[in-house]
């Protein structure tokens, strides 16, 4: 059955660009309901894997499978793939000629087909979960980045997503902007929701994480529970990381 499954399975994924290999025979099981973060030095491959899981860029060799489905090539089951797969990234690539409500709504409404007045009453749940329950009928010009981040966040999961993917989704942000957007992603692994988040924040990974995978010239070196990765990790490559960053 699915349950046995894990929700998301990465199997010796190799992604190359050229000459040049970003991903060198990657896998990781993400189970439903955890929450994996992703840590590693610019470079090392982070954005590829987040990439590759909704097919924003075709792996070379490998295979991934979400909640039982290999990812297709392209297609309807594509777009219903993607669908499935939330994403959030850096920047928050907000619409900026359209409200906060319609940012949510666009894609629920001409996506998935789901009746308007539905789709608002959700728009209005999940603006309220984010902390913006009085933003709806701004512009994303009008908002602050911490804002449009959890806009962002509120937009993905109008979709209904199997998964949250979060690519670096505080590294645009002013400092004091950081910690209203961990802790709307805090509070959605509170929900029990699957996310893998590729972050800069170590404090985030080591206390909102299940797991930690730190990454290194388009491999994972090292993954595990959090709490022993950062006091004994294994590896010269994981200590010289954290040498650096913590
Ligand atoms: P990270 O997110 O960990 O900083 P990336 O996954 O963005 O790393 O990139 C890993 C490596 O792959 C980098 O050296 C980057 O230059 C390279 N890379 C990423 N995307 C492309 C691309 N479209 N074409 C060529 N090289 C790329
Ligand atoms: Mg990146």
């Amino acid at each position: 059955s699915s349950d046995e499954l894990p929700l998301v399975r990465i199997s010796e994924v190799t992604k190359r660009f050229g000459d040049f290999t970003a991903l060198d025979g990657v896998s990781l099981d993400i189970r439903q309901g955890e929450v994996v973060a992703v840590i590693g030095a610019s470079g090392s491959g982070k954005s590829t894997l987040c990439r590759t899981i909704n097919r924003l860029e075709t792996i070379t060799s490998g295979s991934i499978i979400i909640d039982g489905t290999p990812l297709p090539e392209e297609g309807a089951e594509l777009a219903q793939l993607r669908a499935e797969v939330g994403m959030v990234f850096q920047s928050f690539n907000l619409f900026p000629h359209r409200t906060v409500l319609d940012n949510i709504t666009l894609a629920p409404i001409n996506v998935r087909g789901i009746p308007k007045d539905k789709a608002v009453a959700r728009a209005h749940e999940l603006l309220e979960r984010v902390g913006l329950a009085d933003q709806a009928a701004k512009r994303p010009g009008q908002l602050s980045g911490g804002q449009a981040q959890r806009v962002a966040i509120a937009r993905a999961l109008a979709m209904d997503p199997k998964i949250m993917l979060f690519d670096e989704p505080t590294s645009a942000l002013d400092p004091e902007m950081i910690n209203e957007v961990l802790d709307v992603i805090g509070d959605l692994a509170a929900t029990g929701m699957t996310m893998l988040v590729v972050t800069h924040e170590m404090g985030f990974a080591r206390n909102v994480a299940d797991r930690v995978v730190f990454m290194d010239a388009g491999q994972i070196v090292e993954e595990g529970d959090p709490a022993t990765f950062f006091t004994s990790p294994r590896t010269e490559r994981a200590r010289d990381f954290l040498s650096k960053v913590l």
